[in-house]
């Protein structure tokens, strides 16, 4: 008898089912389409971005029995656009059809120490870490890691948020107690020269495709710029790819995998985090690579072979933040190498990413020049 992991691949007109459904599920789901997959999106919101343009909407909370049971039921295989689903709902749906990534390798990726750990045991090199549940954990945190360091819940933090930098103890204390007192890493401060990430699709046979690094660019804790090629030199480039695969191999890893790295002045790789789910710094490949990250997620979790990741062009990708509405979108739409991604979301709040665009040139500071002045004309 054939083993599920061997079972047929999901053709076009299969059924695809994915749990959020935010702007990465929509781009999900526009890729299916586009590749004549049917879709189905499970999210509470009634204006959910993926809902506008899937086959199917359930509108129901995470947790809710009967939606799940509908979407297990409606779907021949389900995906995730977010970490934080309950691990009880991927659970539930993998009882009746394949869910990837995992309910396991989702749980190590959304906990930072756990994700931390794994890395460090698959030979990669997060910054010196330690585990801070109550005050009398300080001491022996801060002998772990030094000062200055940055205080993070284990669980929930985007976008920079659910993290401080620290200073002494006392900022330590405060941090905490703002932070709720919930379960915290506190990690050494790194002095960064840039960061990176590295973004693969795995599939179930362990057939991995990998993307050349992105060199990301945040503001206030949002990423703001990602571009492609990274300016780093090629060995350390590999490296970054090399330790990303084996991480996605340590834990059998099946869908679309982010992994951020730090490169510190002394031009260490530091792993940072990792996501299991398409990324942000990965929305360049809609336009810059022969398969975009979203056909990738397609393709893993039907059991196809990974696409081909190699770049097609230099690349620029920016985000459009809420803070610019209402935009003039003549000043955007003038560049005849950018490319205009938007969400459909209909309420404009800061900080809230509305979309985003893809500047694409033979020459990597040409696309950086282009894109920084459109993005400035935008600002204005
Ligand atoms: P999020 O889940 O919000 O993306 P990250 O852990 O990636 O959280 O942290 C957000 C940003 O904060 C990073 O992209 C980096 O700029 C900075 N940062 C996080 N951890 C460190 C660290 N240990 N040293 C230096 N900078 C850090
Ligand atoms: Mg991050």
């Amino acid at each position: 008898m054939p083993s599920p992991t061997s079972s047929a691949p999901l053709l076009p007109g299969a059924t695809l089912g994915v749990l959020g459904g935010g702007q990465l599920g929509r781009m999900f789901c526009m890729a299916a389409r586009n590749m004549g997959y049917r879709t189905v999106v499970l999210d509470p919101d009634g204006n959910s971005p993926a809902a506008e343009v899937a086959d199917h909407h359930l509108q129901a909370g995470y947790t809710d029995a009967d939606a799940l049971s509908n979407m297990a039921s409606m779907c021949d295989v389900i995906t995730t656009e977010f970490e934080n689903v309950p691990a009880e709902s991927l659970k539930f749906l993998s009882t009746h059809k394949p869910v990837h990534p995992s309910a396991e390798a989702v749980a190590i990726v959304r906990h930072r120490i756990q994700e931390k750990d794994y890395a460090r045991s698959s030979g990669l090199n997060p910054a010196p870490y330690a585990l801070i549940n109550a005050a009398d954990d300080f001491d022996a945190a801060i002998a772990v890691t030094g000062l200055p360091g940055i205080l993070k819940t284990t669980t929930l933090g985007y976008d920079g948020k659910g993290q401080q930098v620290i200073n002494d103890k006392a900022q330590l204390d405060s941090a905490f107690s703002e932070l709720g007192r919930v379960e915290c890493v506190l990690e050494k401060k790194m002095n960064l020269a840039m960061e990176i990430s590295v973004l693969l699709a795995r599939n179930v046979e362990g057939k991995v495709a990998c993307y050349p690094p992105a060199e990301n660019e945040h503001v206030n804790g949002i990423l703001h710029k990602s571009i492609v090629p990274a300016r780093v030199d090629d060995a350390l480039a590999e490296k970054a790819r090399q330790q990303a695969i084996g991480l996605a191999n340590k834990i059998n890893y099946v869908g679309v995998l982010a992994v951020e790295f730090f490169i510190t002045t002394d031009n260490q790789l530091v792993f940072n985090e990792m996501a299991p789910r398409p990324h942000n710094s990965g929305h360049y490949t809609m336009d810059a690579s022969v398969v975009s990250q979203f056909e990738q997620q397609v393709r893993v979790i039907c059991g196809l072979i990974p696409g081909d990741a190699r770049l097609t062009s230099p690349v620029v990708m920016i985000n459009l933040l809420g803070d610019l509405w209402p935009v003039n979108w003549e000043d955007c739409l003038i560049d005849p190498a950018l490319k205009l991604h938007l969400y459909g979301k209909h309420e404009a709040r800061p900080g809230r990413k509305m979309g985003h665009f893809n500047l694409l040139s033979a020459d990597i500071n040409q696309a950086i020049q282009a894109a920084d002045k459109v993005f400035n004309k935008l600002e204005n």
